[in-house]
Order: C-alpha cells, then structure tokens, then sequence
C-alpha cells in the first residue's frame, strides 16, 4: 500500500515514511491510494477474532513495511485486558433494543484517544529504534489528546514529550491526570494564556525549520494517519458484537479524526448504514452536512462548551472526506482549501452534484446538542438505564435518537468516562461520578509541571535545555 496527498502531490509514500510526518508536503493530508476490499468471507473469518488480531488483520493490508510477525507483536502488547481493562477491549453495551453504547473509554485516560494513541507509542518506539533516530514530541492540548499522548509516550525510548495546555482551562481530573506523571521524558509546560495561544507557538516552532531539525520535533495531533488507521478497528469490532447485518454508527465529533475512521472502515465494505455525526455548539460539521457549506469559524466565535474535546473552529481531518466526496481531485481540494478557505474562510458546494453523495452514497448525516440537550440526556440515560455517561457522549446519543431506523441497530461511540467532566455530571444529576479505583486521590499527588509565558522562544529554550 502506498500513500498519497490530499491536495494532488504524487510523490508515493510508504507508511513507515509517513508515521512520523504530519501534513504532506504541499499542506494536504495522506491517504491510502485505495481502501482495500473486505468481502462476506473475510468479515465472517474475523468474526471471531481477539481485538488484538483483529487490529492485526486490518493494519496489515495498510503497512507493508513492517514485517507481519512485528505488526502483530506490537498490536499484542498495544491492546491488552492490563491497558484497557476488558478482555474485549471495546465492549458494547446495550441501552435498550436497537441501541447501544460502544466503551472505547477504558484506556488510561479514560478517553477514545488511547484507542490509537496507546498503539501509535508503540509504533513510534518500533520505528525511532529500528532507524536509531529520536524524537522530541511538541504538541498543545486542551484536555484528552496531551494525556492520552503522555501515558502513550511515558517512559518509551527514543521520545519525549512536550506538551503545551492552556493555564486552568481544563478540568481539574484532566489538570491532576497530566501533571502527576513523573516520567522524566513527560514535560508538561503551562501556558499563561488560551488553547489558541499554545496552538500559535507550536506553529512558530515548527515553522522554524533549522529548530525543527536540530532537535528532531514532530507531532501526534489528530491529522496522522496511523491515530486514524488504528480507530478503524474498533468499527469492525462494533459490528462484530452488535451480531446485525448492518449497523449505523453516531459519533461525537469535532476534528472529524473519529468518523473519518468511519467512513474509511464504511469504504472497506463493512455494512454501515448511516454515520451520523454529532456536534455541541461548535456546529461547523453540521452546517456543512446540512447545508454543502463548510464556514471555518474564528476563535471569537469558537464557544467553550461543556463538551470541550469538541470545541473546533476547524475540522482538521475533514479534507480526506472532501477527497473522497469529489472523486479524489487532488487539485479541487487545493483549491478549496488553499485558495478559497484562507482567501474567504468558507467554500460551498451546496450547487454541487457531489454534495448530495454525502448522505446517499457515503451515508453521513448530522445533527447538533446543546448544554440543555446534554443535560437532559445525561439525566435521561441514568434515570431509565442507570447508566452515567459522560457529556461528549451525551451529543451523540442526542443526535442518535434523531436517526434511527427500524431493523438497524445504532451504536453510539463512548468517548469519554464522565469522571473526566465531573462538573456537568453534578450539574445534570446532582451527584459526582463514579471514580475508577486507580483514581482515586489523584488530586492530591505531587505535581510536576512549569507555568511559562505565551511566547514560543520560552518553549525553544526549554526544549534545547531538556534534550542533553
Ligand atoms: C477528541 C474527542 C472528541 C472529538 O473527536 P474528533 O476525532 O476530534 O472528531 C470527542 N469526544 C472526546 C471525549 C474527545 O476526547
């Protein structure tokens, strides 16, 4: 399998050659050239596959330069009952008939990022090793993408992690679950200022190209293609455990990282009826799948919601899905995304014939929650399934209910534990969540942590003090 830009560059990449890139060359996003086929017979040999294999079986017809008995010991030691507390890793739990929750959450963060980012350290150790290399990780965060990168990264070889979040915006189990680690090769840098000031400096780093070199910095954000590679697995998995013949699946989005995994596992053959995708407030992805609008918001008008992972101006994966939607025309893309959107912040294909294979040929649609909608489906949930969930997946099981069709079970992806934002949990009902027993005290540990100014040469000198 080879690898190609969004944006139309041709230059073919192998998968160990762009693991460790983030944007392509010419700005696009890297793509498969095809989605392999996965007919009747291969899904029912599948069937009765441990997670692990399973990931094993569906990585493998993406990377062909990893030899296979290495790409199957990696996912082995990536998805085990210790990491994720279940034998069958992402187990499905059933609401009422016809609707389930999928528990992608059980990972060291207590969020659905562990799902790719625990297996991408592993990758990354494999791969930095093999070409005796190292890497500096420098990333920002707003909550669940930095501790889902630490835990991955903590105490590997060959990496450390830098990682930039905003003074006080998250909430206090995120702040207690980053700032404990006390793994030397774990920098965690707060910054005094918001999630788009972090975001700035760590564009100024990587732009400072000779920087970049010299102290080999790279990223894990939500654009890489094995963090999407990995998410495809537990689709199938979803499915596999629904026992149906065709699913629908919704899912609380926000960079469009977790339904792009979707829609490729959708590619691949495996029935899925419809992907319906769920935003809070933050309503760019809905607008587009209602309108053929894609409107970039500024950060003025970026709302801070009490779903923050979904708190986007952007949707940074959406580009592979443009590709797709438009027959793969490398050079409409670019100009949708180069040309239109900084010249005007928006495009539109609502006039565009291709617009429409958005719900007919490629299955998605769209709805939006709000605070009142999260509340009432937080509360809604634990009064008739006593079953607390969390307020990310509170939108998409709201948004859920909007699309459900006799005969198809819809499985509504578990983001998220509600310890994570307990604050709205005692809103909603009135009483804390329920801590995971590891957890507990947390707060209380020994913190180890920097509070810097907003201004990216702080940043460059701490990462040259910290890489002897
Ligand atoms: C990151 C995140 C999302 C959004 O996922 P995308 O891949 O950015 O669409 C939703 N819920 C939670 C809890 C998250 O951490």
């Amino acid at each position: 399998m080879k690898y190609i830009s969004t944006r139309g560059h041709t230059d073919r990449k192998q998968f160990c050659e762009i693991l460790l890139e983030g944007l392509a060359p010419d700005g696009g996003l890297y793509l498969p050239e095809h989605y392999p086929q996965v007919d009747a017979a291969t899904l029912a040999t599948w069937r009765g596959l441990p997670y692990a294999d399973l990931a094993f079986e569906i990585l493998s017809l993406y990377i062909d330069d990893i030899p296979p008995a290495d790409l199957k010991a990696l996912c082995r030691k990536t998805y085990t009952r210790d990491v994720f507390g279940t034998e069958a890793i992402v187990p499905l739990k059933t609401l009422e008939a016809g609707m389930h929750l999928e528990a992608l959450s059980n990972g060291p963060t207590l969020a659905f990022k562990d799902m790719a980012m625990q297996l991408l350290g592993n990758l990354f150790e494999y791969e930095l090793g093999r070409r005796g290399e190292e890497l500096n990780i420098l990333g920002a965060t707003s909550g669940d993408t930095g501790s889902a990168a630490e835990y991955a990264m903590k105490g590997k070889h060959g990496m450390r992690v830098f990682m930039l979040s905003p003074n006080g915006r998250m909430s206090p189990f995120q702040q207690a679950q980053m700032f404990s680690l006390m793994d030397e090769n774990i920098h965690n840098l707060v910054v005094d200022g918001v999630f788009d000031d972090c975001q700035d400096i760590v564009k100024a780093v990587s732009n400072d190209l000779a920087f970049k070199r010299q102290y080999r910095i790279g990223t894990v954000n939500s654009i890489n293609w094995a963090r999407l590679l990995a998410q495809v697995v537990y689709y199938f998995a979803g499915y596999f455990q629904s026992g149906a013949e065709k699913v629908s699946f919704a899912v609380p989005s926000g960079n469009f990282g977790n339904i792009c995994a979707g829609h490729v596992a959708r590619m691949m053959g495996l029935p899925i009826e419809q992907l319906v995708l769920a935003t809070n407030e933050n309503d760019v992805l809905d607008e587009f799948f209602r309108t053929g609008v894609y409107r970039v918001r500024a950060s003025a008008d970026t709302h801070e919601t009490s779903s923050p992972s979904m708190d986007i101006s952007k949707a940074s994966n959406f580009e592979r899905f443009v590709f797709d939607l438009l027959g793969r025309d490398g050079e409409r893309v670019k100009s949708l995304f180069d040309d239109q959107l900084k010249a005007t912040a928006r495009f539109d294909l609502s006039g565009d014939a291709a617009f429409q294979a958005a719900r007919t040929k490629y299955g998605f649609v769209s709805g939006k929650s709000s605070h009142a909608d999260r509340l009432a489906t937080i509360r809604d949930t634990w009064s008739r399934f006593g079953l607390m969930v969390d307020t990310h997946t509170a939108d998409g099981l709201k948004v859920a209910r909007e699309y459900l069709q006799p005969g198809v079970p819809m499985i509504v992806l578990e983001t998220a534990l509600p310890i994570k934002f307990a604050a709205t949990i005692v809103e909603a009902l009135g009483r804390e969540p329920e801590r995971p027993a590891k957890f507990a005290g947390m707060e209380a540990l020994p913190r180890r942590v920097k509070l810097i100014a907003a201004d990216a040469s702080v940043v460059k000198a701490f990462i040259a003090g910290n890489c002897a």
